[in-house]
């Protein structure tokens, strides 16, 4: 991690994982189907630029999890075992690290490119996509790595449209607005 400042450049060693949540609004109710959230726009804007536009940008994947309701929670776990799903993860991996030597997460530049090169379809729906949403190019190339390890999961050699879509829906936008 490289930090700049004006009167010098830091280079530190960091490679780390965020995990983070928050609330939609100081209330916490705020798009729940059975709660009244109480907070205003204004103060529901205010909570949500507390993440700025710069550090958003820089998470992979944004998900909204709604909370549960009493039926949801004690229904019976019909769920895909944990296990399953460490077998599919484990085999992902292995195939990543076969195929570029490095994690998604990490593919930049050309490498980032090579092994995400899209046939047309998928290329002009990627463009579509970043030409309407306005995306950075750092917005651009996160679809592209996320795109690549759904594909993974999935065990696809090539990204498809669907696999853009899903990563799409996993982008960062506005929180203000969620
Ligand atoms: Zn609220």
């Amino acid at each position: 991690m490289t930090i700049s400042r004006a009167r010098a450049s830091v280079s530190y060693p960091a490679r780390f994982q965020l995990v983070a949540a928050m609330n939609p609004c100081p209330c916490g109710h705020h798009g729940d189907p059975e709660k009244h959230c109480s907070c205003s726009a204004t103060e529901r804007a205010r909570y949500a630029v507390r993440i700025s536009g710069p550090l958003l940008d820089r998470i992979d994947l944004v998900v909204n999890v709604p909370r549960l309701t009493v039926d949801e929670l004690t229904r019976a776990n019909v769920g895909e075992p944990s296990a399953a799903v460490r077998e599919r993860v484990h085999l992902a991996r292995t195939q990543m690290l076969e195929r570029q030597g490095e994690r998604n997460s990490l593919l930049a530049g050309a490498v980032l490119r090579a092994h995400t090169a899209l046939n047309a379809g998928p290329e002009n729906f990627a463009r579509t996509a970043a030409r309407q949403l306005g995306l950075t190019g750092r917005g651009y190339d996160r679809i592209l790595r996320v795109a690549r390890t759904i594909a993974d999961l999935a065990g696809a050699a090539d990204i498809t449209e669907a696999h853009l879509a899903e990563a799409v829906a996993y982008r960062p936008r506005e929180l203000a607005t969620a």
